[in-house]
């Protein structure tokens, strides 16, 4: 019988791709979701996908009761945590919102996890928790100080987990901190839907290239970079989605817990992602430079050398294939989904 785990978050742009990576490998994907960002119409892509009967839990994560009935009806072989608020600018508006939803959310997460004897988590954290760079590429071992309220809950987040597993030897965590995840199943089925003005790069650029938007603002053109825009470490979501797989595996063979980067180890500009996107899609990008976004660091990477090392890991898509299922996705559901 397949081992279930059940993903938080698993109606969300990382969670749904998960879904299908965890499907294909052989798990059993149950999903807790409160919809708060995502759409219910993802579920019947992810069971067309999958072919699996894939059974949703409309919920909180902060909802005891909730966790209860999604955790008591068979033996779960982990949690994929992905549910929480992502938005940094709205972190630096809303902080207690972000602290409630992602720092509290996990401690009742936990706390069922171990009414349940659930042994295994993986975390969704993110390349933020490590602040202003102190050097580059960010290796694990970077100084840990997170500029914004939604990089110190990903922190406090990462301390709880390493606590929970301190006072219990049976309890083994991945905390994986993502860099950029971009891109779509290369179905064109699943992929990100933003609501409303995207923020993040890619979902603009397809919009732009897809004629729904006339021009990208590039955030700052004299950054100390080679092109003076900024670097980021851009990762195709189905190498992420299995990336969160060979952790899972990693969990089931060590018997220890990680904290590691998922990212490619290399980095790219904004303008080379805007050209890249152009030659995928074969349609035009405008840009208009624009003043430098408040908080944005010029650059930063990903060292992938542990994550190759402990899980054996290394993403295999470049910016190529990115763009190419990034434009699937939008020309395929230019409304996302509906
Ligand atoms: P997303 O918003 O698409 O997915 C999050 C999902 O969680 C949504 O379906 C939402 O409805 C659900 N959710 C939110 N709060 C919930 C709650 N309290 N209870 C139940 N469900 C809840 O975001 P994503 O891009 O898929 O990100 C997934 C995780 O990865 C997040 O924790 C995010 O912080 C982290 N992360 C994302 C990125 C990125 O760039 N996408 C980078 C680093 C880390
Ligand atoms: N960016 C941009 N225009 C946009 C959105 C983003 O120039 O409309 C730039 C941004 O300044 C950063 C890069 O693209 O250098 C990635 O931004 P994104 O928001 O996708 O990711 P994050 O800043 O969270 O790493």
């Amino acid at each position: 019988m397949a081992a279930t785990v059940l993903v938080t978050g698993g109606l969300g742009y990382v969670g749904s791709h998960c879904c299908v990576a965890l499907a294909h490998a052989g798990y059993e994907p149950v999903v807790l979701d409160n919809l708060s960002n995502a759409r219910e119409s993802v579920l019947e892509r992810l069971r067309e996908l999958t072919g699996a009967a894939i059974e949703l839990h409309r919920a909180d994560v902060r909802d005891a009761g909730a966790l209860d009935r999604a955790l008591a009806n068979r033996p779960i072989e982990a949690v994929a945590h992905f549910a929480g608020l992502k938005s940094v600018r709205e972190s630096v508006e809303r902080p207690l919102d972000y602290f409630d939803n992602n720092v509290n959310g996990t401690a009742r997460l936990l706390e069922a996890m171990a009414r349940h004897g659930v042994r295994r988590m993986l975390f969704s954290s993110s390349a933020t928790v490590y602040g202003v760079p102190q050097r580059l590429p960010y290796t694990e071992d970077h100084p840990l100080e997170p500029v914004n309220p939604y990089g110190c809950g990903k922190l406090a987040i990462e301390r709880m987990l390493e606590r929970a597993a301190a006072a219990n030897p049976d309890f083994h965590y991945a905390a994986l901190r993502y860099f950029n995840p971009v891109g779509a199943h290369p179905s064109g089925r699943i992929g990100e839907d933003p609501r409303g003005v995207p923020e993040n790069l890619l979902p603009y650029v397809a919009q732009v290239a897809s004629g729904q938007r006339p021009t990208l603002r590039v955030f700052g053109k004299d950054y100390d970079t080679p092109d003076g825009t900024g670097v980021r470490d851009y990762l195709h979501v189905m190498d992420l989605a299995e990336a969160h797989v060979a952790a899972l595996r990693f969990l089931e063979r060590e018997h220890r817990s990680i904290a590691v980067n998922l990212g490619t180890g290399r980095g790219h500009s904004v303008l080379e992602v805007v050209k890249a996107f152009e030659a995928a899609s074969g349609r035009p990008v405008p840009i208009e430079f624009a003043p430098r976004r408040a908080g944005d660091l010029p650059e930063y990477w990903a060292d992938a050398t542990l994550a190759a090392q402990e899980l054996g890991w290394r993403a295999a898509r470049g910016l190529e294939e990115m763009c190419r299922d990034a434009w699937r996705w939008q020309s395929q559901n230019p409304d996302g989904y509906v």
